[in-house]
């Protein structure tokens, strides 16, 4: 039933271009939560809810808090969270995540917003982190951009690549942080907290 609802949601992302988490990106990081007994989440960029329901599928005691500032996909994530009965675990908040200020602290912060802001989405969230607590960023590779950005003419691509060329030095020059980079997905980053 849980598989069906899931595999719906795949569907309508694909058809409808909603950039979630690619299949591998999404084992690695639930099954991240699941070894590390990972409890309090905050991820920035909900869309439609896919990646905060798997998170919050991985345990009965994980709580999800997720940002998203698009009115469509929030209504849609909503939707999507009752459908699983998640609505208790997951605190959907429809607001600009650079502009709320949340007071709790948080095991793991999952970064997947708008790229050419990652840097900001870092520095204002440290302060949310629980004591080894970790910081996930997603979309590192850009479709492979960020390695090879001679497959894009378009100046906005070659803009973004570059500000996230600028966010990978600023993870491996972070003396707070130990950050590691997985090639799957669409390229994970992992800094954990010291
Ligand atoms: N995590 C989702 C995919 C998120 S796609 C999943 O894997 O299922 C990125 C989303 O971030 C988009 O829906 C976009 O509207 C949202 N976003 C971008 N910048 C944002 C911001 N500053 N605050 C809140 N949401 C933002
Ligand atoms: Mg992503």
């Amino acid at each position: 039933m849980v598989y069906l609802q899931l595999e719906e949601i795949e569907k309508f992302a694909k058809e409808n271009n909603v950039p979630i988490m690619q299949k591998d990106g999404i084992e690695f990081l639930t099954k991240y939560i699941k070894e590390n007994n990972i409890k309090n989440i905050l991820e920035i960029g909900s869309a439609i809810g896919y990646s905060a329901i798997k998170m919050a599928l991985v345990n009965d005691d994980i709580k999800v808090t997720t940002i998203e500032r698009d009115k469509n996909r929030y209504d849609l994530a909503v939707s999507n969270i009752n459908k699983f009965n998640l609505n208790k675990r997951i605190n959907i908040i429809l607001d600009d995540a650079l502009k709320i200020e949340l007071n709790e602290k948080y095991d793991l912060i999952f970064i997947d917003a708008a790229k050419s802001q990652y840097i900001n989405f870092f520095n204002k969230f440290d302060k949310n982190l629980n004591k080894n607590g970790i910081i996930v960023t997603d979309n590192l590779s850009f479709h492979g951009l960020v390695e090879d950005d001679s497959k894009t003419n378009n100046r906005n691509t070659k803009q973004l690549v570059k500000k996230i060329r600028k966010y990978i030095e600023f993870l491996k020059e972070n003396k707070d942080y130990d950050t590691t980079f997985y090639k799957l997905g669409d390229g994970v980053a992992v800094s954990i907290k010291k």
